[in-house]
């Protein structure tokens, strides 16, 4: 047998032994056969860590136990469900497939990887999760946790987000991956990536591969893997004017394909830097209020997304009667059923910090 398919060998078994005897990486997703519970877990899971995703899968699957329910959903309770987990459009592609499936395919799920493919908001990452873990396919997981194993045991140093990065890395993942027994496989490999071959400091004496593994051999584990964009972040400064009258507050839905979409929120003032109070009066979307009382300042909370740095300024305004905005298609709402609406994070910690709700 050549040293190449040894190594492959040895990581594949000596992975799922680990995987069967000392990995204890409880969580209720795991070992989920059932293929509505593990699409939901793999789409809350997106760009999420595991601790943070686990009560939104508790309160999902006991609020909608199986594809028709959550079909069959209330749309503003969902988006209320997610609220604070970001990246809106998961939950309005979780919505779209669940419609889908339920009309559509009778609410059975597809039970292959190419048809898994074909729902909104399914790539291969969730398809191959869903297909090995409900169907036991030979499908090999691939993210960040993967990448990062593969690039160490393996010595990859072309880097995971280029064309032929990508290729090289499905193609090794497709390798090493246990044909027989795919689900325990991806889970392994997934597992070992969050627990034991961490971004920082892997824990390399408890790794089950450590044996073969050309990183902690070559001294090489801070290097690998390797990256080649760097996430270029833009910074947004954003100011919400609280409209108060009586006990009602003025919000209105975020449409569009921006950030926050069905998501609702207080008047929005975008600029391209910092607005005061007094700079506010004399921007022009301020006109639309006609007002020349100086809105008064609230409070700042900043938000880091992928690509984004929010700033956000919070000012209050309270008027004798309702008014109509002009051009914004909004409501007064009592702030006692504020809750009852899904916000962007920003802006419900900002309510909550304040006591609206
Ligand atoms: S030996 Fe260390 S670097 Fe290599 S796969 Fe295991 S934890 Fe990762």
């Amino acid at each position: 047998m050549k040293p190449e398919e040894q190594k492959a060998r040895y990581f594949t078994k000596e992975l799922v032994a680990w995987h069967k005897t000392v990995n204890d990486r409880s969580l209720p997703w795991k070992n989920e056969k059932d293929p509505y519970r593990i699409w939901l877990s793999e789409i809350l899971l997106q760009q999420t860590r595991a601790l943070q995703g686990l009560p939104y899968y508790l309160r999902f699957t006991e609020d909608y136990p199986n594809v028709k329910k959550l079909a069959q959903a209330n749309e503003e309770e969902v988006y209320r469900l997610w609220q604070g987990l970001g990246y809106y459009n998961r939950c309005k592609n979780l919505l779209a497939t669940a419609k889908y499936i339920s009309d559509e395919l009778n609410g059975v799920f597809p039970d292959t990887y190419e048809g898994l493919l074909l729902l909104k908001g399914i790539g291969p990452y969730t398809a191959a999760a869903i297909a090995s873990f409900a169907y036991g396919s030979p499908h090999a997981v691939t993210d960040g946790n993967v990448y990062r194993v593969l690039a160490r045991y393996l010595g990859i140093e072309t880097p995971y987000d280029t064309t032929e990065g990508k290729k090289l890395f499905a193609q090794n993942a497709d390798r090493l991956l246990n044909k027989k027994d795919s689900g325990s496989y991806n889970q392994a490999i997934m597992d070992l990536g969050a627990t034991v071959c961490t971004p920082a400091n892997p824990k390399c004496p408890e790794c089950p591969v450590s044996k073969y593994c050309v990183a902690l051999h070559e001294g090489l584990t801070e290097l690998l893997p390797v990256r080649s964009k760097k996430t270029t972040v833009k910074n947004r400064y954003f100011h919400y004017l609280l409209l108060h009258t009586g006990d009602k507050l003025w919000i209105h839905k975020r449409t569009g394909k921006g950030i926050w979409e069905n998501l609702y929120e207080p008047l929005l003032i975008e600029n391209s830097e910092k607005l005061n109070a007094k700079a506010l009066l004399v921007h022009p979307e301020f006109a639309a209020l006609r007002t020349v009382a100086l809105p008064e300042y609230k409070g700042t909370v900043k938000q880091r997304l992928t690509h984004q740095l929010i700033e956000t300024h919070f000012f209050s305004i309270r008027y004798e009667n309702e008014l109509d905005i002009a051009s914004k298609d909004g409501k007064w709402v009592k702030i006692t059923a504020l809750k009852k609406y899904a916000f962007p994070k920003t802006v419900l910690s900002f309510l909550e910090n304040n006591f609206y709700f």
